[in-house]
């Protein structure tokens, strides 16, 4: 059965989407710890990241890197945290969370419940600012 990710990949499920390659994309956390928090997925449906091959895991932190940049240029913050958890969705990503402090990052806190009007406002953001 395909994972909520590549449904959202595929289209069936909506999402706000920042980019997009052959191989990867990136949507907004429908959640997010902060404003701007982005997930990166490969669009191959593996459930942990580091079964995915070298070159492919590589080519995805390179794409991750293009995206947060974009986010960073949108979103006020310090900088962009990374993190892989993955216990929730079986299917690799890579969190990319705006901060301002560090506690921003703290998955044990309380996540943000935005408006789809919200999460529209920020995706424009982030996706003028992706090159
Ligand atoms: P993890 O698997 O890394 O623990 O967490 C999965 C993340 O995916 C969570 O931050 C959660 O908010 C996000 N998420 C789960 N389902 C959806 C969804 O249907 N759409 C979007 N945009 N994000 C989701």
């Amino acid at each position: 059965m395909a994972t909520i990710f590549s449904k959202i990949i595929n289209g069936e499920i909506p999402s706000h989407k920042i980019a997009e390659t052959d191989d990867y994309y990136a949507f907004l956390d429908i959640n997010p710890l902060a404003m701007g928090h982005t997930l990166v997925v490969p669009k191959r449906e593996v459930d942990y990241i580091f079964d995915l091959d070298d070159e492919y895991l590589a080519a995805m932190t390179v794409f991750a890197k293009r995206v947060a940049k974009a986010v960073k240029e949108a979103i006020p913050c310090k900088k962009i945290g990374v993190a892989v958890i993955g216990l929730e969705v079986p299917h690799a990503h890579i969190h990319l969370v705006p901060m301002q402090q560090e506690s921003d990052i703290h998955f044990g806190k309380e996540k943000l419940n935005p408006t789809q009007e919200e999460l529209a406002k920020v995706a424009e953001l982030i996706r003028q600012a992706y090159r």
